[in-house]
């Protein structure tokens, strides 16, 4: 931005840690390209104070904030309100300004669906296979259900967090598919069990092949992905993780995580600035994105 002055507004990013974070890219290149007298800036919040940052940030006029690691769930209780899907999925990772206190938002399914949009990829009437019951999996199977998926295996390494989500899912989701539920839950190790007469798009939601543990997946068996025709991997550090290669080795089209940090940080800025972000300028910030993790892909 050009200067900061007695207009500037303020949105930032609350969590622990939050040093690494590409979201300052993100919303100061966006507040650029649009002229808007904006800054945005990460904010270290200790365990315990997240009630407080949170009140501290109204007082001071913030505009929004984003929420990270840890404090997705934790954050809903410091909230006026919760939009309908964040309080399902039970995470909210947006903050927006409303008379009185925050209202919070999971623009993490959002950027999800964005980048699978914008990749060509649809949930319509598709088998799917998550891996993972963590919070991401949780709004990535959501996602699945709202956009009408065919079927969702859900393969977990602890079981019950995958039937629990299974079970939530399925309820919301209930009359949209009368007396068939949409979510499958599974545990991990029970993967060959599913139909192998087709081909699925697999979301990665663990956090395993996380750098720096950068030659693990959660799965390495070939027979697994022989049965799927896209991978989409939400791990964005790196940028080829094992389990975008073991798809790719099988034939598959493989993507990772990267756009949708992209569109979750969009659709954040577009709730806190009521505007429409045109997709051009989205592109360019993706640009700065992928410059700051040195990668062309
Ligand atoms: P959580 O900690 O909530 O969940 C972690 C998941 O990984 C659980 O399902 C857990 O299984 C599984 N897991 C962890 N270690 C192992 C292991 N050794 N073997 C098998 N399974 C394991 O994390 P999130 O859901 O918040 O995030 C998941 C991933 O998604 C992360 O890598 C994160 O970086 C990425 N992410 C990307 C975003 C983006 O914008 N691109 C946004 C949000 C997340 P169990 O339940 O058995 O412990």
């Amino acid at each position: 931005m050009e200067r900061i002055d007695g207009h500037t507004r303020l949105c930032g990013l609350i969590g622990n840690p939050v040093e690494h974070t590409m979201s300052p890219v993100i919303h100061n290149t966006l507040a650029e390209k649009e002229g808007r007298n904006m800054v945005y800036v990460p904010f270290h919040v200790e365990q315990g104070q997240l009630a407080s940052a949170v009140e501290g940030a109204y007082a001071l006029n913030v505009l929004g904030l984003n929420v990270t690691v840890p404090y997705k769930g934790e954050v809903i209780g410091c909230l006026k309100e919760t939009d309908a899907m964040a309080g399902q999925i039970g995470a909210v990772n947006t903050l927006v300004r409303t008379k009185g206190g925050y209202k919070g938002y999971n623009t993490d399914m959002m950027g999800l669906y964005r980048a699978m949009c914008a990749e060509g990829i649809s949930l319509e009437g598709e088998e799917i296979i998550i891996l993972g019951a963590g919070g991401a999996a949780r709004a990535a199977a959501f996602l699945c259900a709202s956009k009408k998926a065919a079927k969702v295996y859900l393969l977990n390494r602890t079981s019950g967090k995958a039937e629990q989500i299974a079970e939530e899912v399925n309820r919301a989701a209930g009359k949209a598919y009368p007396g068939k539920p949409c979510v499958c839950p599974m545990r991990m190790d029970e993967h060959g069990k599913i139909p192998s007469d087709r081909k699925y798009l697999a979301i990665q939601a663990t956090s395993v092949g996380l750098y720096p543990n950068v030659e693990d997946a959660v799965l390495t068996d070939s027979d697994f992905y022989r049965k799927i025709h896209t991978g989409f991997d939400l791990i964005y550090r790196p940028s080829q993780t094992r389990f975008m290669a073991m798809v790719r080795e099988q034939g598959g089209r493989a993507f990772h995580g990267l756009k949708m940090l992209l569109y979750q940080g969009v659709t954040a800025y577009e709730l806190w600035n009521d505007t429409k972000i045109e997709e051009k300028d989205a592109l360019a910030v993706y640009g700065k994105m992928k410059e700051e993790m040195g990668i062309d892909e």
